[in-house]
C-alpha cells in the first residue's frame, strides 16, 4: 500500500506525483522531507526533464522499493 500524503514541490509549489516523491528519495536522501516536481529536479540537478522520466522508468524496473 503506497503512501497516500500530498507534498508539494518545495521549488514550485505543484502538487506531486508519488514516482517524483520517489525520485526526490532518489536523488537527495530517503530521508528527506523536502521534494521536488519533475521539472524541479531536473533543473535542480541540471539535466534534462526526460532524464528524470527515463531514472523513474529505470527504478522501477529494477523493482526499487521507494517505486512502488
Ligand atoms: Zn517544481
Amino acid at each position: 500500500m503506497s503512501d497516500l500524503r500530498k507534498e508539494y514541490c518545495r521549488k514550485c509549489g505543484t502538487l506531486l506525483m508519488q514516482d517524483e516523491i520517489a525520485m526526490t528519495k532518489k536523488l537527495i536522501n530517503r530521508g528527506t522531507t523536502i521534494y521536488y516536481c519533475t521539472n524541479c529536479l531536473a533543473e535542480t540537478f541540471d539535466v534534462r526533464r526526460e532524464d528524470i522520466e527515463e531514472k523513474i522508468v529505470y527504478y522501477k524496473c529494477m523493482g526499487c522499493t521507494l517505486f512502488q
